[in-house]
């Protein structure tokens, strides 16, 4: 029996899936990935993601402002992106945040995104999904400002305490790729001692690959093998990690999963 299991967090819409993007989806279905978040890097790529969620019954899109690409978003794209929302009804504002890893992105014009974006999310009611690199306190201080409803971490990657923070704010914590390599000392640390209602998979494909995959392109077909990682850090059974994580996606953004109850 496969895992029911879903990606909280992939890239499908990128033009590395542009060849086989249908084969992709149905490896990952196969493996047992039941559900898929695209989440929004720029404004011109929205309609594309809309399109390839609205094929399918399991793949669910968010759209955003990545922070990324702070140098090519306009504040006309934020009005467009408050029309979008109220037409398309999207399960979460995202990707968005504060990038303090990259020095070449601006780091005033990442903050003046990432705080319109959370007013939006606020004025919907909708969730945010989170990049945040090097910035944890800021984001967290930002958020006390800006409060919104909760939402994901992506790639989490920082202190217990920092943690605890995000989760009190009504955020769930995503693990990915980076979780396979035996390196990620700290990383499986926060991993075996989180609330497990507090954690996600995911794969951010077509980045972050694992172990197995390094150099190649990631792919949610490749979902499972966090959730081995996971199995062997935690006391709970697979699949009761298995079914937790994926009622948590499902309660942040309201969802019906098919096939899930
Ligand atoms: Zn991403």
């Amino acid at each position: 029996m496969t895992d029911f299991i879903v990606d909280s967090h992939c890239h499908l819409d990128m033009p590395d899936f542009d060849k086989d993007r249908q084969e992709v989806v149905q490896k990952a279905r196969s493996v047992g990935v039941r559900g898929f978040v695209i989440p929004g890097t720029t404004a011109r790529r929205w309609n594309k993601m809309l399109k390839i969620a609205r094929a399918a019954h399991d793949i669910w899109p968010a759209l955003g402002l990545h922070p990324y690409y702070c140098d090519t978003h306009t504040e006309t794209e934020l009005e467009q992106l408050e029309e979008k929302i109220s037409k398309e009804h999207p399960i979460a504002i995202g990707e968005i945040g504060l990038d303090l890893f990259l020095p070449q992105l601006d780091e005033k014009k990442q903050r003046f995104y990432l705080e319109a974006q959370l007013d939006l999310a606020r004025k919907y009611d909708l969730p945010v999904i989170l990049h945040i690199r090097k910035a944890n306190d800021p984001v967290l201080q930002l958020l006390r400002q800006h409060p919104v409803r909760g939402g994901i971490c992506h790639a989490f990657s920082g202190s217990l305490q920092q943690a605890h923070k995000f989760i009190d704010q009504g955020f769930c914590l995503g693990f990915g790729g980076m979780l396979t390599f035996e390196r990620s000392r700290k990383l499986r640390d926060l991993a075996r001692n989180l609330p497990l209602d507090a954690l996600l998979l995911e794969t951010d494909a077509p980045d972050m690959s694992g172990e197995k995959h390094r150099y190649q392109r990631n792919s949610p077909e490749y979902l499972p093998e966090v959730l081995d990682v996971l199995e062997t850090l935690r006391d709970e059974s697979r699949a009761q990690i298995a079914c937790q994580t994926t009622l948590n996606l499902q309660q942040l953004f309201g969802l019906q999963i098919p096939g899930f109850h």
